[in-house]
């Protein structure tokens, strides 16, 4: 069916939103976002609508500390060029102090959504977007799983 090749989300909307990467529609996690953070990085073992496994090796999620730390210093980077712009940065005053406050409180208020992000991202980068998602299932990665080793990490 052709209606069905076409991606309802970009690429960049999917990693944002934190969807499967393989069929663009079903959630990674199992809750949404919100401010008192219950179990906000609980995943769903599998995509609720292709059925593509979300930790697709042992400890696969491991990268994904190199990845938010990416992030938090592309973050910083870019908080430091905005403060520049618009503050300005001096050796006469505190202003430089300031950034760092601000940008460490910028940072931890954003690592909620970070954590989940890089995941997404990270994924995404293993997992291809498969058109013929509907028909065809995604591939085995049961002998790559070994759930006594999950934790070893
Ligand atoms: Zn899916």
């Amino acid at each position: 069916m052709e209606n069905n090749k076409k991606a309802r989300r970009s690429y960049l909307g999917t990693v944002l939103g934190c969807y499967c990467p393989r069929c663009r529609e079903g959630k990674l996690f199992e809750k949404p976002l919100t401010l008192k953070l219950s179990g906000f990085m609980k995943m769903n073992k599998a995509c609720p609508v292709c059925g593509q496994p979300t930790e697709i090796e042992v400890g696969f999620f491991y990268g994904t500390s190199y990845v938010s730390y990416m992030l938090a210093v592309a973050l910083s980077v870019a908080s430091a060029v905005a403060w520049w712009v618009l503050i300005g940065f001096s050796l006469q005053d505190n202003r430089f102090v300031y950034w760092i406050i601000f940008n460490a409180i910028l940072l931890v208020v954003l690592q909620p959504w970070l954590m989940r992000f890089s995941r997404s991202l990270w994924l995404s980068w293993f997992v291809k977007y498969d058109p013929n998602w509907r028909t065809r299932g995604p591939r085995d990665v049961s002998e790559r799983i070994n759930e006594d080793q999950g934790n070893n990490w």
